[in-house]
């Protein structure tokens, strides 16, 4: 009998982000305004998170496109500290820890994808997890949530996913997955869908 399981993406879900706080931090060493930054990335941004560069070019192209007067170890640091921890949703999924298998599915780059799970306690509750980088693919395609499927042994109908934006969400619901569009600011109404979702699976 296939179990059910939690599936989520990991930004504006399990952690907030904010590019905003790189980009100031990181135009005290550059010659460009904050707001002018990302869009310098623009050419290396996807590529990087589809797995077609690796972290160490990234970082040296990064430092390059912005004229980076850092080192490396800034540049690494400003990058990955944008996150903060979604204290709601932590307190949400200790209560299921140890009764359902949980599992990531993400857009992300190894560097993010290392420091989020080395740094964030909610992390502990997963027990793995599919990414974009690795995986070379990335949401909203099918494909990804295909080898999510396969490579976690999951079955759609019996996984509740979460994700915060509306295309990945439309292609989970037409693969058969139970899905959330979460909100930050609307964590109750997870709650209540989780709960109607758990009281189903776990009392079949
Ligand atoms: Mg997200």
């Amino acid at each position: 009998m296939p179990s059910p399981a939690i599936l989520s993406d990991i930004g504006n879900v399990l952690v907030a982000f904010d590019f905003k706080v790189a980009a100031r931090r990181a135009a005290e060493l550059c010659p460009f305004p904050p707001e002018q930054l990302f869009t310098r990335l623009d050419s290396i941004k996807l590529p990087y998170e589809n797995g077609d560069m690796d972290d160490v070019t990234f970082v040296r192209e990064a430092m390059r496109l912005l004229e980076f007067g850092g080192d490396e170890v800034m540049f690494r640091r400003i990058w990955c500290e944008i996150f903060t921890e979604n204290q709601a949703m932590e307190r949400t999924l200790a209560a299921f820890a140890g009764r359902l298998p949980m599992f990531l599915l993400s857009n992300t780059s190894g560097m993010h994808k290392d420091y989020l799970l080395g740094t964030f306690d909610i992390f502990r509750h997963f027990q793995g997890g599919v990414y974009s980088y690795s995986a070379k693919c990335s949401k909203p395609d099918a494909v990804i949530f295909e080898k999510t499927v396969s490579e976690l042994g999951l079955v759609p109908e019996q996984t509740f996913y979460i994700d915060d934006l509306e295309a990945n969400i439309a292609t989970a619901r037409r693969l058969g997955f139970q899905t959330h569009l979460y909100r930050l600011e609307e964590h109750d109404a997870l709650e209540r869908d989780l709960a109607m979702w758990t009281g189903r699976v776990l009392s079949s």
